[in-house]
């Protein structure tokens, strides 16, 4: 964002939230922002590590496909697909997500079935027979890049090493959309206890929300021993009562709690959590 447009909307905020107060003048406010400069936030803190590693892992992937972009035709349309597959992560994969689909990618039953045990299977009573055009866009692209990074590569030890770093990348990606399917279980499960749930129940989600971690990327143990004691155990309460006005329900999940159960409710967070001075050993 420009510094003009950070002053109009810093003038506009005051404005509108207290108009009797006197903001600095305009050349003063830019001079702090050359001072300061504005930049975008990068830190990772309260992030879940599917979701940052996830995202890390389609920028190395747009890299290794960058560094060789001169060698081949496809690269620009590989770089498009993976950011069509990176955005449909984060937006309508989602919302595709059921108990029950004929589409193997988004069937929680037959994603989350073990395929060696009895005890953790649920038989869908439908084929698989449908396809998605995204998940396919996505797997599509990832092995379209494996072929481009070994067509593109000539020296041995180069290649291998690409290889390598490509397929962690991968992994990370699929972690990430396992990790999406199981929090939209999870929250269906979630949804599913509090339909049942009778006037004398009550519903107790107990989590650890997060820690305070350290701030540089590789910080040392040494620097990060004085932070420890801070993470957050939460409890969150729901009681179904029907007395209460509907407007304001306790069932009111903000739709953001899908992508991961961390986030649930913050409201609710605020209200019940505590910072947990007693869990200094903790250390993760
Ligand atoms: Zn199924
Ligand atoms: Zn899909």
């Amino acid at each position: 964002m420009g510094p003009t447009r950070i002053v109009d909307q810093y003038l506009f905020y005051c404005k509108e939230m207290c108009s009797d107060f006197e903001p600095l003048g305009k050349i003063s406010l830019f001079t702090i922002l050359e001072i300061c400069k504005a930049s975008t936030r990068k830190s990772l803190q309260g992030i879940n590590y599917f979701a940052a590693e996830g995202g890390e892992a389609f920028d190395g992937i747009k890299k290794l496909i960058e560094d060789k972009a001169a060698l081949s035709m496809d690269s620009e349309r590989l770089i498009e697909n993976l950011k069509r597959a990176r955005f449909y992560l984060k937006s309508d994969y989602k919302v595709h997500v059921r108990r029950s689909s004929d589409i193997a990618d988004h069937c929680c039953a037959y994603a989350l079935s073990d395929l060696k045990g009895q005890n953790f299977v649920q038989d869908c009573d439908h084929e698989h027979d449908q396809s998605c055009i995204e998940c396919s866009n996505l797997s599509n692209t990832l092995n379209e890049t494996e072929r481009f990074i070994k067509q593109t590569e000539t020296d041995e030890e180069l290649l291998d090493r690409a290889v390598k770093k490509f397929q962690s990348y991968r992994e990370s990606i699929e972690a990430w959309k396992a990790h999406l399917l199981r929090s939209i279980n999870q929250d269906l499960c979630r949804e599913n206890l509090l339909n049942k749930l009778s006037n004398d129940e009550i519903y107790l989600n107990l989590d650890w929300a997060m820690k305070f971690l350290p701030v540089k990327s590789r910080q040392p143990q040494s620097e990060f021993f004085d932070k420890r004691g801070i993470s957050w155990h939460i409890t969150v309460v729901m009681k179904n009562d029907e007395s209460f006005d509907k407007e304001d329900s306790v069932f009111d999940e903000d739709g953001d709690a899908l992508d991961d159960s961390q986030q649930t409710s913050d409201q609710a967070m605020s209200d019940f959590s505590i910072e947990n001075e007693e869990d200094t050993n903790d250390i993760i």
